[in-house]
């Protein structure tokens, strides 16, 4: 099949999350299936352009209402593989930071879908499937079925949306709707929020994607739900057939602790020693002392919200404290959640060390590290950390919603199965019995071990989740041949 990927984010290149992860692990598994993949992102200024060869293939003006953009496309292709197409256009991109609050938010995102398909009709390749990537791309179903139905390319091209975090949809002022060049056909988006005044590019993929994705098998159903559903659940009930949910893979060439380049010490399974060196290579690269055992709790994170680290406020302050326990965070975002990080460091300067920003090499260290990975979230559609913490041995203390419901189970002392703590309520008795737990099977080494092994154990390759992604882009495509 032909896959054309549109995405504001992909790693190593432009990343703030999840979304970059899967933009690059996708891709990567689709080509070794033999399959025609190309991606095409923003060229941020962010982008670091000495990580590969870019070569300048096509320039040509994008139009979006009034507004005319000069767009030169570099086409990379990294280690021999699939090409990556950026579009440069410094106008847009060249801001310091991949996302804006600035007025013209919506036109660097619309400028990279219209790019993007005059790239595929440049180039003559026409998409079997055109797999879109949250609200930054979310308006290409709607292009393909309007103004690029009559184009060649695109005769049997389907659509694939897949929402990688729901509450991000790129909501705008109505007032933006002749810089969508979609005044023509008005009529198609949302009446009723139009007379409201506003036009949400996430809802109009929802309405005219050929199929809709998101990254695990629960979020799919939380998000058909009032609680998780941002507004859009009704939207969402209304196609469930053509819902699904898809767990997130890991590229585990990147995260392995028996190679990750990121770490002084490796190891397996069979032999943890490594894990031990690692965790005091950690603690005294941060200033912290190293005490054999005494337990490391880890965060990498963003600090926003919908990560749950309110519930910190008072009980890791409590429990740091009665257990004497060491916590190590790697994460940067909203200041209230920044300051509380801070203060915990400062009440307790040998137990608690806080990294504000973003370092990869140092989220791999905290992986490998830690005995223990919280992410009590409010909400997580797939989440990645937990999976790359049951590959390093490194037990999850996580809320049940989501990914993490789909990807932790919880420990059973008596039957030895199990990969984690999971709490089910969103509150402060929910995490506290969950690291409590987590804290009294620590003190019981052969369980511990055994809790362990069982999270090293699991299997969460793209091997396994880049066949389902094949297994619905074949299913649009036969629906599309009716
Ligand atoms: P989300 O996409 O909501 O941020 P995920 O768990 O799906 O959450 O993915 C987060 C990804 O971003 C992981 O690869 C994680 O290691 C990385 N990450 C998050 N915060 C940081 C940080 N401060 N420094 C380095 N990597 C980070």
């Amino acid at each position: 099949m032909n896959v054309l990927f549109v995405a504001s984010e992909m790693a190593p290149f432009a990343k703030t999350g999840g979304l970059a992860d899967v933009v690059a692990a996708l891709p990567a598994y689709l080509h070794r299936a033999g399959h025609d993949v190309r991606v095409v992102l923003p060229l941020y200024d962010k982008v670091d352009t000495s990580k590969a060869t870019f070569t300048a293939i096509l320039e040509f003006p994008v139009d979006l209402g009034a507004h005319r953009y000069g767009c030169k496309i570099f086409r990379t292709d990294v280690g021999g593989g699939f090409p990556i197409y950026f579009v440069h256009c410094p106008a847009l991109y060249a801001r310091g930071s991949l996302y804006t609050s600035e007025g013209d938010e919506h036109r660097r995102f619309l400028c990279l879908q219209f790019a993007a398909l005059m790239i595929a009709t440049k180039l003559g390749f026409s998409p079997d499937v055109v797999h879109c990537h949250d609200w930054q791309a979310s308006l290409i179903p709607m292009i393909l079925k309007t103004l690029a139905k009559s184009d060649p390319v695109f005769a049997r091209s389907r659509s694939l949306l897949t929402i990688h975090n729901l509450m991000y949809q790129g909501s705008f002022p109505v007032g933006i709707g002749p810089d969508t060049n979609l005044g023509s056909v008005a009529h198609l988006f949302h009446q009723d929020l139009m007379r409201a005044g506003r036009v949400n590019f996430l809802l109009q993929g929802i309405l005219y994607a050929d199929g809709v994705s998101t990254v695990s098998p629960t979020y799919a159903k939380e998000i058909q739900g009032e609680k998780y559903g941002g507004g859009l659940d009704g939207y969402l009930r209304a196609r469930s057939t053509t819902v699904v949910g898809i767990l997130n893979g890991v590229d585990y060439g990147e995260w392995s602790p028996d190679h990750d380049k990121h770490l002084a010490h490796h190891y397996n399974p069979f032999d943890l020693s490594g894990k031990e060196r690692d965790k005091e290579h950690l603690l005294t690269s941060l200033g912290l002392p190293y005490h054999p055992n005494v337990p490391v709790l880890g965060v990498v994170s963003r600090l926003v919200g919908q990560k749950g680290f309110k519930l910190f406020d008072p009980v890791m302050f409590e429990l740091l404290r009665k257990h004497g326990f060491q916590l190590v965070v790697l994460g940067s975002g909203e200041p209230g959640l920044e300051a509380m990080f801070a203060t915990l460091q400062r009440q307790f300067p040998r137990q608690v060390c806080f990294y504000n920003g973003f370092k990869n090499d140092l989220a791999h260290m905290i992986e490998a590290g830690a005995d223990m990975f919280v992410m009590p979230s409010v909400y997580e559609p797939c989440g990645l950390n937990q999976l790359y913490s049951l590959r390093y041995g490194t037990v999850p203390i996580v809320h049940k919603t989501g990914g993490l419901a789909d990807t932790v189970t919880q420990w059973n002392p008596r039957s030895g199965d199990g990969t984690g703590f999971a709490f089910e309520h969103h509150d402060e008795a929910g995490l506290r019995w969950a690291i409590e737990a987590a804290l009294a099977t620590y003190k019981q080494p052969k369980h511990w071990h055994r809790l362990m092994q069982n999270g090293m154990a699991q299997d969460f390759s793209w091997d396994a989740q880049g066949k389902l992604y094949e297994l619905v882009y074949g299913r649009l495509v036969a629906a599309g041949r009716h």
